[in-house]
């Protein structure tokens, strides 16, 4: 009898911008609850997976020499998990094409292990539902599960628990990538220090800046955009204060650090606005890099890969 061997899967995953970051008190567990809005951005990585002889990882483009391609890539975590919930070996090979910063707060980890959990659920034909591929996305990490949902969505708890947030039209959004990355555990423990020597402002509820994502206006939607997190990224990198004030200055409606930092993201009033906005930011000085990106984008996806028939 011939055995037919499944064709690689290409799998797309998003990166994120927190629209809205509110970061509660140090719980005793070492975590903190989070309020945020996510809004899933069209910068993203793209992964090849193939059937092998023994689980493998390998990492090109954006940053690709700061991953890791061992046991602790989020990506081999998630093909191990899975292959053990499928009583399987994960006999794959997984190649990753970044184009998401490393430790740029746009969750890159987590958008490859929801990726990885797509294209295995469809190489390996295991069916599992939505609803099942969220609760190991969820073991893996809190932003997994929205690189699963993609669009826009409100998160809490550790940001995991995900509502669907209506949000109309496309926003375009230019991104300032830093050089060097930074630690999500070092920002929320100097956001815990700052705290403790004084009472930064502290984000309210995110009800507003939903009814600005419902009527679909960027520029209803630019002040209202806010992140408890940056206070305590500008404290360990002061510099992005001249990466946020270049984009103001060179026509964004608005900017702030991406999550943990250090990306800043940048609203712009419209594709054409992003464009313009980018080419000046390049040649500011301000930053490593520079790249325009609109949002809300879909979820981890699959692009191409044939089921035997
Ligand atoms: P967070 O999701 O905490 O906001 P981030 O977006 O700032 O994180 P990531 O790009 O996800 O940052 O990487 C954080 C760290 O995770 C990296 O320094 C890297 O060592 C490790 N890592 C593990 N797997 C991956 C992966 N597939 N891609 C990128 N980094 C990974």
């Amino acid at each position: 009898m011939l055995s037919v061997v499944p064709s690689p899967i290409t799998v797309r995953a998003p990166s994120k911008v927190n629209l809205h970051l509110g970061v509660g008190d140090l719980r005793a567990d070492g975590f903190h609850d989070l309020t945020t809005v996510f809004q899933a951005l069209s910068l993203s990585d793209d992964l090849e997976i193939a059937p092998a002889g023994s689980l493998a990882v390998r990492v090109s483009g954006e940053g690709a020499a700061e991953v890791p391609t061992d046991r602790t890539n989020l990506v081999w975590k998630a093909a191990v998990r899975l292959a053990h919930l499928a009583g399987r070996a994960p006999l794959v090979e997984i190649a990753i094409a970044k184009g998401i910063p490393v430790a740029g707060g746009m969750a890159g980890g987590s958008a490859d292990a929801a990726a990885a959990l797509v294209g295995l659920n469809e190489l390996w034909d295991l069916g599992l539902s939505r609803d099942e591929l969220v609760a190991v996305a969820a073991e893996l990490g809190s932003d997994v599960p929205f690189a699963l949902h993609g669009g826009t969505a409100l998160g809490t708890g550790r940001g995991e628990r995900l509502l669907p947030v209506l949000s109309r039209n496309t926003f375009h959004w230019v991104l300032a990538l830093a050089k060097g990355g930074l630690s999500t555990p070092a920002v929320f423990a100097e956001l815990d220090r700052l705290r403790a020597h004084g009472t930064p402002p502290r984000l309210g509820e995110p009800q507003q800046l939903m009814q600005a994502l419902a009527f679909g206006d960027p520029k209803q939607l630019a002040p209202l955009l806010g992140n408890d997190l940056q206070a305590a990224a500008l404290s360990l990198k002061p510099e992005l204060r001249r990466t946020l004030r270049a984009g103001v200055n060179a026509g964004a409606l608005a900017g702030l650090v991406s999550g943990s930092g250090p990306t800043c993201a940048f609203l712009c009033e419209s594709e054409e606005s992003a464009v313009s906005v980018a080419a000046e930011l390049a040649g500011a000085g301000v930053c490593r890099s520079v790249r325009t990106a609109n949002g809300p984008v879909p979820g981890a996806r699959v692009l191409s890969g044939e089921t035997p028939g």
